[in-house]
């Protein structure tokens, strides 16, 4: 039986704020253990929590980013459960009443397909603290709780995805937006932007959903991939075998390459969610909105468009230049410089990327910034030198931080576009290669490759390949037929 793949995401990205969401205590990550706390985010008894009205903000932002409604009226409510890190025994989340609702994301597949992504509710909770388990030399538990209290949003998506490559490229642009708007550094490492995965298997054609098991806390895009796939292997292994997929919350073995079951899944209901007697219901006005709107930055999906449109680019370019927004002004400054957009697109896209790869740093901390690269490419556009030495030109200037005017100067790598200083070198190839030249002659076009080629290893790559072509035609004459 064929088998089709349903994916839903809940992701959970922690914000920027420089405060908690229900007190003062700072944010900051990093902080020896518990030295960010108060009887507030502790769940001393009697407290009440008072909202930081940023993290509001941030969830406005990010409904309007991903087009979703923003409820002029949100609920807060209690999520019970007990757990160490949880002091109060219950989470301040939103439950009924979400502060966004009914968006979506659109992502791009390899195929170049743009998937819509449906978003079911985007609501704001805390998070709770860190149990940090046998760390040291001791077989102790112990119980951080500097993250308790931090302000999340949780993205609920509709089981709109139906591959391990949607779940990845949506997942990859819902960061970026984040990013984008400054409310979260979407550090997955950290922790704070993490993703479960609810993936069911289903006949093909079938309109019900299959069973769906829950993988929690995937922390890096790769991670979430492997897991979707060995969850769908897995599953289809199941009922193949006549077998129930069981309903149940499971964990990503890394090392293992395989998920495993952590405990029965959970309804809502076990929770006994009720809206918390502590806070008000959140009233949001439509200034604020409106407000927060005019501050949005152009987002990804706009700067894509902006390139294709503006500078000509091929859709296939865009994706990863809008990724990040530094890497995006990079490419635009670049592109400011040059003739041809799409030349500053290869060289960001192919040597810049391959080189911030190999060198494990971003684009912020770049060896050749923006300026410099544009001076390269000048260099190859006005015929100053070829590609070929500007790939080599390129290499020195990340490892000596020479502009490249300085590197071709020193080096004397001034291409050759001399027809008089070209001619004798072709004669003396010809006269090198009498068989080769014979068989041109005698009808063998594709020996013209040939002799390109012996051009740009006697002059080191410095002729000019578009001259060589043209002498090479005329010198070597009409060829018999
Ligand atoms: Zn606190």
């Amino acid at each position: 039986m064929e088998f089709e793949t349903v994916i839903g995401l809940e992701v959970h990205t922690q914000l920027m704020t420089q405060s908690k969401i229900f007190c003062g205590c700072s944010t900051t990550f990093g902080a020896p253990p518990n030295s960010h706390t108060c009887p507030v985010c502790l769940g001393m008894p009697g407290v009440l929590p008072v909202l930081n009205r940023e993290v509001v903000s941030c969830a406005i932002k990010l409904g309007l980013a991903t087009h979703c409604t923003i409820n002029r009226s949100s609920r807060w409510a209690r999520k019970n459960y007990f757990y160490p890190d949880l002091p109060k025994a219950y989470q301040i989340s939103q439950y009924e009443a979400p502060i966004c609702e009914h968006g979506y994301v659109e992502a791009e597949l390899e195929s170049g397909e743009v998937k819509r992504i449906r978003l079911t509710r985007i609501h704001m909770e805390e998070d709770a603290g860190k149990n940090i388990h046998g760390e040291g030399d001791d077989d102790h538990s112990y119980v951080d709780l500097n993250r308790a209290g931090v302000p999340l949003l949780e993205i609920v998506s509709e089981p709109d995805l139906r591959s391990a490559e949607e779940a990845t490229a949506y997942l990859k642009r819902l960061r970026s937006i984040v990013r984008y708007l400054g409310i979260s550094d979407g550090n997955m490492e950290e922790g704070s932007f993490r993703c479960d995965a609810n993936v069911s298997i289903r006949p093909r054609g079938s309109a019900t959903f299959g069973t769906r098991a829950e993988v929690k806390n995937l922390n890096s895009f790769r991670h979430v991939g492997h897991a979707i796939d060995y969850e769908v292997r897995r599953q289809a292994r199941l009922l193949a075998q006549g077998q129930a997929v069981v309903q149940e919350t499971r964990l990503w073995n890394p090392t293992e390459a395989k998920t495993f079951s952590m405990r029965s899944k959970e309804e809502a209901h076990d929770y006994r969610y009720f809206p918390d007697p502590d806070l008000l219901p959140l009233v949001v006005d439509e200034g604020w909105i409106e407000r927060i709107r005019a501050t949005l930055p152009e987002l990804p999906a706009e700067k894509e468009q902006r390139f294709v449109r503006d500078y000509g680019l091929p859709a296939q370019d865009t994706g990863v230049l809008v990724a990040s927004q530094a890497l995006a002004d990079y490419f635009e400054q670049v592109a400011g410089g040059v003739k041809e957009a799409k030349t500053a697109a290869n060289w960001v896209l192919g040597d810049l990327l391959g080189v911030l790869n190999k060198l494990g740093t971003s684009v912020e901390e770049s060896p050749v910034d923006a300026a410099a690269l544009a001076a390269l490419i000048r260099l190859i556009e006005e015929g100053t030198i070829s590609g070929k030495i500007a790939k080599s030109v390129f290499e020195k200037m990340v490892a000596t931080h020479q502009p490249a005017a300085e590197i071709v100067a020193a080096e004397g790598l001034v291409q050759v576009a001399d027809p008089e200083q070209l001619r004798p070198i072709l004669q003396q190839i010809f006269a090198d290669n009498p068989t080769q030249l014979a068989d041109y002659r005698a009808g063998k076009t594709k020996l013209m490759g040939f002799f390109v080629g012996q051009a740009m290893r006697v002059t080191g790559g410095k002729a000019n390949p578009a001259l060589v072509n043209d002498l090479l035609r005329e010198m070597l004459g009409p060829v018999e037929e």
